[in-house]
């Protein structure tokens, strides 16, 4: 992509809304627009890194098995009054009605619409387990929404829902989602540490947030200090295998993790002041399991092995992506600007021409841009006639992980010279080996 002609509209002076870093740095960088109390339009850089995360979670909710579908925004109330949540969930739920005067509402989540799927074809314990996953926008009216992304009311959410025969089937379903976040949160290069949260009025112990350690974090979070260094369950992970799945999830929840809901002070008192975090969180996903709450009053069943019918056992289990690109930038970040993990990068590479115009630059970020786009390199070649000091600097914000630079002097000399974006070191390359030096 060259920059001169890529939508990017770079701010220069900080936005005086935005209260922390993540919000300041996506409006300066042209990631976002606000527009509005609580929601946002992607521009194309933020845009690009939204589909990277949503990827990222997309392999790993298929790799544990789960299938990916797509539900409406839009859901009718009646779906909501059998499981008697239309009147229960309150203001945060967007009301709306069509010109049939029929009630309607901006699904918040979606597991009585999923349970209506499930209950409208899956009769037989034979078709489970079942898990069925969605990316799709959902709107809560928050009372407050702010920080850009992070509390919004229109965001994206990755929300998987899991149907079981009985009780250890659906721990097992648990335990498999637990396992596909901790990968899918370790390839953001995000460290989540899974915490008891609470249960609500269903009880168990079977409900996590995961949670990235941030000072503008909006949650109250205590725990021991190794789950940071705890080793991530690696790609060859086998999701059939019920008994090691569960002795990781057993060692992810050995020490103490808790939100504020869940905090017991005497244990939490029990342990050294050494490996205690006390410290404020993001809360980037979420792992619940519920049971019957929605198959019993909604007659979801199947017939099992003993030939009787039987309510699914249930989870629901969400990511939010939209606010996950906040925690990364609070997470990546120094006073010059955005620095993105590789792996969620909008692009690997700045091209910089520091003399666009001149015939012997532009002929080698020319030639240099082919040859990263020869090898799937993803390149923002900086073509524009600014001056060094704008480039840089829009490098710098924009975060790419790395910066090729393109000068006169260089280019006499065959030579480049190049920057890590997040360690801040600079090399001279040959420009003969700079593609394979920049991999
Ligand atoms: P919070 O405690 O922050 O209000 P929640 O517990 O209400 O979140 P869940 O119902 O557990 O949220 O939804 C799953 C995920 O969706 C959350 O873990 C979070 O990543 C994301 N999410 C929830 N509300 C918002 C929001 N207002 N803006 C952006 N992302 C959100
Ligand atoms: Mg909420
Ligand atoms: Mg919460
Ligand atoms: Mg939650």
């Amino acid at each position: 992509m060259r920059l001169s002609r890529f939508f990017l509209p770079i701010l220069k002076e900080n936005p005086r809304e935005a209260e922390i870093v993540s919000h300041r740095l996506m409006l300066r960088a042209g990631m976002i627009r606000q527009q509005g109390q609580g929601s946002v339009s992607w521009l194309p850089l933020g845009k690009r890194v939204l589909d990277k995360v949503c990827a990222i979670i997309r392999e790993e909710q298929d790799r544990s098995g789960a299938q990916e579908i797509l539900m409406p925004t839009i859901q009718s109330a009646d779906l909501w009054r059998e499981s008697g949540r239309y009147d229960a969930y309150g203001k945060e739920m967007l009301r709306i009605k069509d010109r049939n005067d029929r009630d309607m509402l901006f699904g918040p989540t979606n597991e009585e619409m999923v349970t209506d799927i499930f209950r409208a074809y899956v009769k037989s314990y034979k078709d489970l387990p079942l898990n069925l996953y969605h990316i799709q926008w959902k709107y809560r009216d928050e009372i407050r929404p702010r920080f850009g992304v992070m509390r919004s009311r229109e965001f994206l959410m990755k929300d998987a829902y899991s149907f079981d025969i009985d009780y250890d089937a659906a721990r097992s379903a648990y335990n498999r989602m637990f396992i596909a976040y901790l990968r899918t949160f370790a390839r953001m290069g995000l460290k989540a540490v899974p915490m008891r949260a609470d249960t609500g009025p269903i009880g168990g112990d079977l409900s996590h947030e995961f949670i990235v350690l941030a000072e503008t974090g909006e949650s109250q979070v205590f725990c021991h200090k190794d789950y940071l260094e705890f080793a991530i369950p690696g790609e060859d992970t086998d999701f059939s295998d019920i008994e090691a799945m569960e002795k990781t999830v057993r060692h992810w929840t050995s020490l103490y993790a808790a939100t504020d809901e869940m905090h017991d002070e005497t244990a939490w008192n029990a342990l050294p002041d050494d490996v205690k975090i006390d410290a404020r969180g993001i809360e980037v996903g979420h792992i619940f399991h519920f049971g019957e709450k929605y198959s019993a009053p909604m007659g979801a069943s199947v017939t099992g092995p003993d030939g009787k019918e039987h309510n699914v056992s249930m989870g629901s289990y969400g990511i939010g992506p939209s606010r996950l690109l906040g925690a990364l930038i609070e997470a990546n970040h120094d006073e010059n600007g955005i620095i993105w993990p590789e792996s969620v990068a909008p692009f690997d590479i700045a091209l910089i021409n520091m003399k666009a115009g001149d015939a012997e630059c532009d002929a080698v970020c020319e030639k240099l841009y082919a040859a990263f786009t020869e090898k799937k390199r993803d390149v923002l070649y900086d073509d524009t006639d600014q001056r060094a000091g704008g480039k840089f600097a829009t490098a710098d914000l924009i975060g790419l992980p790395w910066q090729v630079i393109i000068g006169p002097r260089g280019v006499a000399s065959g030579e480049v010279e190049v920057k890590h974006r997040r360690s801040g070191e600079r090399f001279n390359v040959s420009l003969d080996r700079v593609v394979d030096e920049v991999l």
